[in-house]
Parts: C-alpha cells; sequence; structure tokens
C-alpha cells in the first residue's frame, strides 16, 4: 500500500510521515531530500542553477540513495544534515521545477515506493509519482505557524528571514503543490503530531477493512 503525503513547508509532513511509517511498520520516503539532494550536488560542483540540461544529466549520473531508512548520500557522500542548511532550502525550488529533473526523479521515486508499503512525503505524490496510492493526505497549516516551526528546525537563522523564505518557496513551488483531487486535506496548525497520524491512521484502516 502507498500513503502519500502531500503539503508546502512546514506542514508537518515529514514528522508526521516518518511517525506513521513506524507505527503502521511501513517504509518512509523522502522525495524532498532526493531534490535536495541533486541541489547539494549541483552547487558543490558549480553547475549554473538554470541549466536544465547539466541537472538533467547529474540527477541520471548521481542518483540519490538512502541507507539505514534516513542517511541521504549522493555521489558516495553522506549528506543528511547538509541538505538542511538555508542555502539549499533557498535554491531547491530552482532545481526541482526542471521537467527534466523531475522526470528522472519521479521515475526513481516510483521505483523506491514500488517495494511494499510506504510512507511517501513530497509535493506532487498524490497528483504525479504514485497517483494511483491507496491513501492520499494532503497537510496544511497557517503561515505564521508553519514558519514557527522552521525557526524550531533552523536555529540561528532569524524568524523574519525564515519567513520571507517560505513565502518564496511556496511562491515557486505552487504549481507542484495542488492536492489530488482525492487528496483528505488535513489542517495541522492545533493539531498535535500524534493527533494528525491518528487520523491518517484510521485512514489507512478505513482503506484496509473496506
Ligand atoms: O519537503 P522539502 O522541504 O524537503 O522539499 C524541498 C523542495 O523540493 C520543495 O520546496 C520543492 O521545491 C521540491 N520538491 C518537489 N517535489 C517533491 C518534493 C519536493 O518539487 N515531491
Amino acid at each position: 500500500m502507498i500513503v502519500a503525503i502531500d503539503g508546502p513547508a512546514g506542514a508537518g509532513k515529514s514528522t508526521v510521515a516518518r511517525a506513521l511509517a513506524e507505527r503502521l511498520g511501513f517504509r518512509y520516503l523522502d522525495t524532498g531530500a532526493m531534490y535536495r539532494a541533486l541541489t547539494w550536488l549541483a552547487m558543490q560542483r558549480g553547475v549554473d542553477l538554470s541549466d536544465a540540461d547539466t541537472l538533467t544529466q547529474l540527477a541520471l549520473q548521481e542518483p540519490v540513495t538512502f541507507k539505514d531508512e534516513s542517511r541521504v548520500w549522493i555521489a558516495g557522500m553522506d549528506i543528511t544534515s547538509s541538505i538542511r542548511e538555508q542555502r539549499i532550502d533557498r535554491m531547491v525550488s530552482v532545481v526541482a521545477r526542471h521537467p527534466g529533473v523531475r522526470e528522472i526523479m519521479r521515475d526513481r521515486q516510483r521505483e523506491l515506493g514500488e517495494q511494499g508499503d510506504v510512507v511517501i512525503e513530497g509535493r506532487d505524490i498524490g497528483t504525479v509519482v504514485a497517483p494511483a496510492a491507496e491513501v492520499k493526505v494532503y497537510l496544511v497549516a497557517d503561515r505564521d505557524e508553519r514558519a514557527r516551526r522552521r525557526t524550531a528546525d533552523r536555529p540561528g537563522i532569524g524568524a523574519d528571514a525564515l519567513a520571507t523564505d517560505l513565502r518564496i518557496r511556496d511562491e515557486k513551488d505552487a504549481e507542484r503543490m495542488k492536492p489530488a483531487d482525492d487528496a483528505r486535506e488535513i489542517d495541522t496548525t492545533h493539531s498535535s503530531v500524534d493527533e494528525v497520524v491518528d487520523k491518517i491512521e484510521a485512514l489507512v484502516r478505513e482503506h484496509v477493512s473496506a
């Protein structure tokens, strides 16, 4: 079974998706980490981030891999913490917008999602990567709350700068952030992680018993 969890930055996708996967004994796939890893490598190699062909080649030649579920590797390097830096937050949407890059990522995400039960989080999982996912959820939260959560994730960066970064990234990601028609929208603004996970678990159980 595939559980697709989409939504904007700070809506709670990663925390919820990880907790849900653990609770259900499903694998977990973080597709944002794949775009972040490619962005990190492109910047490290000095690739022009508007050069679609070179980025597409790079995505093809240097696949992102996951070790022990949560460690992110590319080109023989463990870059798990580097991909959460602010410079990656700021540039990842520029890399993710190239259709050639997205095609390669989509195919790889499908391959990784094929092996048994999995929770996949991203922006276009319910619409593009896994339109046949058995359970689709679209998480949302008020922008102030999303910015506040980001501040907790990125200590040392001012709240105003983070709120601005979030707004700009939302605008760049907007075309890939449409909920699937059959996704269940869950507003996480005033909910605990456990409450959100409970709701999604109930949807999974509903599906299993249907
Ligand atoms: O979820 P996360 O914040 O790690 O995603 C980083 C970026 O990767 C997003 O802002 C978006 O530009 C891109 N992304 C995407 N499609 C996905 C997942 C992430 O375009 N399925």
